[in-house]
């Protein structure tokens, strides 16, 4: 390929078939319809399917109910013998699933495994989870008494998931969804909906290792939004998880509270780090790197605005530029590639776009920016110095920009960080016990994560997963999150032969 972008002469669309072939998804299926899916990494088309009918998503949701009133009745620890065998599905399919991300989303061969790891480990998680699921017993005011809670079923779940993490959101919701008895029918991304083929091939090889499972305990919908509305607005649908843009969330959030459908959204982010004066600064760099220009500035997480105090602004400033004018970007299948491609040439325009705004905004391009090779969206990271927070970086561009701030008083910093519509990942790189507890403290960082010495992105599903104000509010993966699935009934059990009332109300008849 031209330009300096180094591209390996295995031809995508032989290499994605092949894989596909493996994972189980038959040769015919790619080429039924109208959904052209492409690959970033040429450009060139992988597949064209058929996008599941307005009557076929009614008949999905319809079987997934049926599959609800027979699974909710299995035993917990029996449903995560189901997610156990995924997870050794996962594992024996590790490197093709990989490597169908990245032939798909153009993420590199290491981040592709990585999403599957990710696969695997919620799965682990979710199996012992299944031993886990308990409820409290209270205190109650009645004597002969017994108050406790405990956890049901909620219903079917919907996922509709993003392009950037084709495979591994699913998982976070599925693995918990399917132990807390739940079935999950999944609209992947219409960018990516080959890798939503393969995790389904691969999981209905576990069910059919598992034995007897209801028909509809997961299942594909293929299609752009309409497919995810009709999930969004199907009754039976008690829980529907949607990752994406906010845009998308502010058309999704209504119809949901408007049948008291549970929403758990995971919208956009705007990431901040701060770095104070005390930051080693070698390990801020990798740090900064990997989180600024890393799945090419395609993470929700991804670090969009380093807040650096002015007395270590010029010395990191000058290793950052470095950084920034050696990265390797290129084909995303060579092992040396550190930035892949942009999803398509419409992120590259919005790139170009926000970069041309930065600069009418009074910011100053340090570094890249600039299109690469001829074929596929390729792009060198920017680097962009900004004189204040402007609109262009108060909104989240998906897309690798890192805009610098500089600030004088950790309260400016903590301002800044603050100071956007987005509340998802935040990071703090410093030596100073007390920056970095006031930091997290309730005076700090007002995201659902805030790291000390870590960038903003890479998190582990061990804790709940999301952020606050438009970023939407949801939490999935580990801690308690699980609690979001399923239902909560207070039972309370009189065992005696009175029958007082509580606080102590009268009523004899
Ligand atoms: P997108 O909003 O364009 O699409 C996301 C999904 O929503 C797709 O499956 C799409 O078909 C579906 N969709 C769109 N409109 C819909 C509607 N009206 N009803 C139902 N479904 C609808 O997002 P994208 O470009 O695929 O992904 C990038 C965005 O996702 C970024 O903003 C990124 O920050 C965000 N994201 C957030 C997280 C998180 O955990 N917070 C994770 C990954 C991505």
């Amino acid at each position: 390929m031209a330009d300096g972008i180094v591209t390996l002469q295995r031809d995508v669309v032989a290499e994605a078939t092949e894989v596909l072939r493996r994972l189980g998804v038959p040769a015919e299926r790619l080429d039924e319809g109208d959904l052209a899916v492409a690959s970033p990494i040429t450009g060139q088309i992988l597949a064209r399917l058929r996008q599941t009918s307005a009557q076929e998503c009614v008949l999905a949701v319809a079987r997934a109910q049926t599959a609800f009133e027979r699974w909710r009745s299995v035993p917990a620890p029996r449903r995560g013998d189901l997610v156990r065998l995924l997870g050794e599905e996962l594992r024996l399919a590790k490197d093709d699933l990989g490597a169908l991300v990245t032939l798909e989303a153009g993420k590199t061969v290491s981040e592709g495994r990585g999403e599957v790891q990710e696969m695997i480990d919620i799965c682990d998680y979710a199996v012992g989870l299944s031993r886990q699921i308990s409820g409290l017993t209270l205190p109650t005011e009645r004597a002969s008494h017994r108050m406790s809670e405990s956890w049901r079923p909620l219903g079917v779940v919907g996922v509709i998931s993003a392009f950037n993490f084709p495979v591994a959101v699913w998982s976070w919701n599925a693995a918990i969804a399917l132990v807390c008895g739940d079935p999950v029918i999944w609209k992947p991304s219409e960018k990516t909906p080959l890798t939503a083929l393969a995790v389904q091939a691969l999981f209905d090889k576990a069910l059919a290792r598992f034995g007897e499972a209801p028909e509809g305990l997961s299942q594909v919908l293929i299609g752009a939004a309409a497919a995810g509305e009709a999930i969004v607005r199907a009754p039976e649908v008690r829980l529907v998880s949607a990752t994406g843009s906010t845009a998308m969330g502010r058309k999704v959030a209504p119809i949901l509270a408007e049948r008291f459908a549970r929403a758990l959204l995971e919208l956009g982010g705007n990431n901040a780090a701060i770095v104070t004066p005390s930051a080693d600064l070698d390990l801020t760099l990798r740090a900064v790197a990997f989180a600024a220009m890393g799945t090419a500035g395609q993470r929700c997480t991804t670090l969009r605005r380093l807040i650096v105090h002015k007395d270590v602004k010029s010395t990191l400033l000058e290793r950052l530029i470095k950084a920034y004018g050696s990265v390797a970007v290129g084909d995303p299948r060579d092992s040396t590639t550190l930035v892949g491609p942009l999803i398509d040439e419409a992120a590259l325009r919005g790139m170009q776009a926000a970069l041309a705004q930065a600069q009418a905004e009074g910011g100053t391009l340090l570094a890249g920016g600039e299109r690469v090779g001829a074929a596929g969206a390729y792009v060198r990271p920017a680097l962009v110095d900004m004189p204040a927070q402007t609109p262009v970086v108060a909104r989240e561009t998906f897309a690798p920009i890192l805009y610098v701030l500089s600030y004088e008083t950790l309260e400016e910093a903590i301002a800044l960080n603050n100071a956007v519509s987005q509340g998802l990942s935040s990071s703090i790189f410093t030596s100073d016990l007390r920056e970095a507890e006031l930091f997290c403290s309730e005076q700090g960082s007002d995201c659902g994560i805030a790291n000390v010495n870590i960038g903003p992105s890479g998190a582990e599903i061990g804790g709940a997963f999301g952020g606050e104000k438009e970023t939407g509010g949801g939490r999935e993966a580990g801690s308690d999150s699980w609690k979001a699935y399923m239902r909560r009934a207070t039972n309370t059990v009189n065992y005696g032969r009175d029958l007082p009332l509580a606080q102590g109300v009268k009523f004899d008849l």
